[in-house]
């Protein structure tokens, strides 16, 4: 059951929004190296997959680890893709890696779009429309992120199967909320929110979805402020949880549930809020009157989140 600490939480949070330094946490964010093809709705699409399946981790490597996978796409991840050379596709990126993830699953992905586009005109805005029209189990973007899931993982929808087979690991690189445990495919939700959205900073190029139907990008920082925020009370960290956060958010604007999740997610990145009662930080808070934390009232022990970081100054 949605609920919420206060019935100001919605002009709180339109506070908070409308303060927010959104250049400083851009420069930081992965949708910063999305944009820049914001004119070219197909370059986009192809960008911000990248951008979204390396989103994982602390914000800083994910920022080099972007910056060093995008120049050995030549700073072209379109032109990257169309000439592809399909044979040397294991060693085309090495030896690129971020944390788990390595070089021949990032080759993978290149063929496996490439494959999505020649069966899906309309790009993955087609997969995922199709998935969430499609009756099944779960709500329409549970199912339109699964659709998405699978057209990246292997053989999606009526994609024929590829050739090759992929490398190890590489399919879990596209959970579903559909799949065991009902994850919160945090990735998958945030890359359809930057295609979707149609208001600063995401970039509204997936028309034919409307906003109302977005999900919350669930990660450590959202879920922590979430909790504090009286926006759910579940321990867990799945799309049962999505799904009440999102609903709690969508009676502060039914348009536009997502559109505080850039700002409460990099309130807690950032370092804005440490994450403690501290009278010299949550004096100046937006939403110090909702925060159980500030209040002191009782709450289950949290599972641990990332220290905060302090961003330097934008480059
Ligand atoms: S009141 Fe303090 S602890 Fe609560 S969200 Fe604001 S900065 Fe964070």
């Amino acid at each position: 059951m949605p609920h919420r600490n206060s019935a100001q939480l919605g002009d709180h949070l339109e506070a908070l929004l409308t303060g927010f330094p959104m250049a400083r946490s851009l420069s930081w964010d992965p949708l910063g190296f999305v944009r820049p093809f914001r004119n070219d709705p197909r370059a986009a699409e192809i960008a911000g997959v990248f951008a979204a399946t390396v989103a994982v981790g602390n914000v800083k490597t994910i920022h080099a680890d972007l910056q060093d996978l995008f120049q050995r796409m030549g700073g072209d991840p379109r032109g990257f893709l169309e000439r592809f050379p399909s044979r040397t596709w294991r060693f085309r990126l090495a030896p690129w890696r971020h944390r788990w993830i390595r070089a021949d699953q990032m080759g993978f992905l290149a063929l496996r779009l490439r494959e999505v586009y020649e069966n899906f005109p309309g790009g993955l805005q087609e997969v995922v429309e199709e998935g969430m029209r499609t009756p099944g189990a779960g709500s329409d973007m549970a199912r339109g992120l699964d659709a998405l899931s699978r057209s990246l993982r292997h053989g999606g929808l009526e994609a024929p199967r590829t050739f090759y087979e992929p490398p190890p690991g590489y399919a879990a690189l596209f959970p579903s909320p559909l799949g065991p445990g009902h994850p919160a495919c945090k990735r998958a939700a945030l890359f359809v929110r930057w295609m979707v959205r149609r208001t600063e900073p995401d970039l509204g190029l997936w028309t034919r979805i409307p906003p109302a139907a977005l999900r919350i990008p669930l990660d450590t920082h959202i879920y922590w402020i979430a909790r504090h925020l009286g926006l759910t009370r579940r321990m867990a960290r799945d799309w049962t949880t999505v799904e009440e956060i999102t609903e709690a958010l969508r009676a502060l604007d039914p348009w536009d549930p997502v559109r505080f999740d850039f700002a409460l997610a990099h309130t807690g990145i950032s370092g804005d809020c440490p994450k403690r009662r501290d009278i010299s930080v949550c004096g100046r808070c937006a939403v110090q009157p909702d925060c159980d934390l500030w209040a002191g009232r009782w709450r289950r022990t949290l599972p641990a989140v990332p220290a905060p970081l302090r961003m330097p100054t934008p480059p």
